[in-house]
């Protein structure tokens, strides 16, 4: 259905977990005369979950790239998702760097939500915005990682941990080494899931080095297979054919910051919330952030991400019924770290209070029917797509 004219936008700057939930609710219950522009830079949906594995086994890369004309029903009065990258942000307008449809260069809105999320090196995210450039990044992995005898991995958070599985399991023949300055991983969790992440990993035969930090050449590491030494600070030196660096966040809070540098931390770069999940300047009640962007004491990952966007939707629809700024109702976070790490096709570490106790869960439980795309499908559900009933859609 073509656009009405006289609604009014709920903007959110970026299409990931964070606003993911809040946009499956509203396309479903959405406010007469209010629809929801997500404003995404990617021409798909990114499925993030499944790229480690992607990086090192082919077959599957087109799942992972979902488009998202569906996601509203392809229904412009209840939202729509606009693919450009935003450049400022107004009190209430967007400017994008390109004409779009129906907009142009500038979309006015009500409400926004700041989900634009992190940046961290490929292949945890892939620095393209096409479908076809992701794929093809994703296939350049593979290819290293085929040639490479000696790969050996900076960096033991979930895409380190992950792709260290994925390259030994699949190539049992390679000397793979993880290197991690801490002297455990996922320190946010269990000490159990820690414990059980090791053991998956010395049974798949990965080598792994804790407690000693790399130091990183100013010009990082290319994409090639060759002859490569890491220096550690310790004075170690570990010797390779392929460096891949699985380190470093980057809050992607600079476009808020400028308008608004109140409400991003100085050092972190992360975006400032209340408890009401809008951001700490009293000049913009009607600017709302959630996801891995923000400062918060919940884990960086997409089920938060997902809950923080509907807690921000919730005290938007409240404004939207006539509540007040004092109205708002505070996000109740968990507050547990929750995740499930795949490390292979049958391995799994699972932090979970679904029982009702916070556990640590591995592979006996965890590690059954995984699916080879790490559930991608339920990304297409989200889009409005089925890609096992309707292949085709995996070509758009
Ligand atoms: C490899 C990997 C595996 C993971 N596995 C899991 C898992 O198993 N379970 C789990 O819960 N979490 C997992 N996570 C974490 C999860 O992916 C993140 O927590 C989640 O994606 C955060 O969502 P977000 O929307 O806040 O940010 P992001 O996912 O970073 O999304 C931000 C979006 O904003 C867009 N954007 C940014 N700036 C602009 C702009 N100026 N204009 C237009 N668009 C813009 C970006 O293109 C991006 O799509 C994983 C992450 C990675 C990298």
């Amino acid at each position: 259905m073509a656009p009405v004219p006289t609604q009014k936008n709920i903007v959110c700057i970026g299409g990931n977990s964070g606003p993911m939930g809040a946009a499956l609710q509203w396309r479903d219950d959405p406010i007469p005369g209010y629809r929801m522009i997500l404003i995404e830079e990617k021409s798909h949906y990114n499925f993030v979950f499944a790229f480690p594995r992607a990086a090192v086994i082919s077959g599957f890369e087109k799942e992972l790239f979902i488009p998202y004309q569906n996601m509203f029903y392809g229904d412009d009065t209840l939202g729509k998702v606009v693919h450009a990258r935003a450049i400022a942000i107004h009190e209430h307008h967007i400017e994008l760097d390109r004409e779009v449809p129906e907009f142009g260069k500038r979309i006015d809105f009500e409400y926004l939500m700041y989900c634009a999320g992190t940046t961290i090196p490929a292949p945890g995210r892939l620095p393209t915005n096409t479908k076809e450039g992701g794929i093809a990044m994703l296939k350049k992995y593979q290819q290293v990682i085929k040639e490479a005898k000696k790969p050996i991995i900076i960096g033991a958070g979930a895409v380190g941990l992950e792709l260290a599985a994925e390259i030994k399991e699949h190539y049992p023949e390679k000397d793979v080494t993880l290197m991690h300055s801490r002297t455990r991983y996922m320190p946010k969790y269990m000490k159990s899931f820690d414990a059980m992440t090791y053991n998956i990993l010395k049974k798949h035969g990965v080598k792994q080095l804790l407690g000693d930090r790399v130091v990183l050449p100013k010009q990082g590491f290319p994409l090639e297979v060759g002859p490569v030494k890491i220096q550690t600070k310790s004075g170690r030196t570990v010797e390779g054919d392929l460096a891949m660096l699985c380190i470093g966040m980057t809050p992607n809070s600079e476009l808020l910051q400028e308008l608004s540098p109140k409400s991003v931390d100085p050092k972190s770069k992360l975006v400032l919330v209340k408890d009401t999940m809008q951001i700490q300047d009293e000049r913009y009640p009607h600017f709302f952030a959630a996801g891995d962007v923000i400062d918060h004491s919940d884990v960086k990952t997409g089920h938060f991400a997902w809950m923080q966007g509907l807690a921000a939707m919730h005290n938007i629809r409240k404004l939207i019924n006539g509540a007040s700024y004092d109205e708002l109702d505070p996000y109740v976070s968990k507050g547990v770290a929750l995740i499930k790490l795949y490390l292979g096709k049958k391995d799994a570490v699972l932090q979970t209070n679904a029982l009702g106790k916070l556990v640590a869960l591995g592979s006996w439980i965890s590690g059954r029917s995984i699916p080879y795309n790490i559930f991608a499908d339920a990304g297409w559900a989200w889009m409005g797509l089925d890609n096992k009933k309707d292949p085709q859609v995996l070509d758009l």
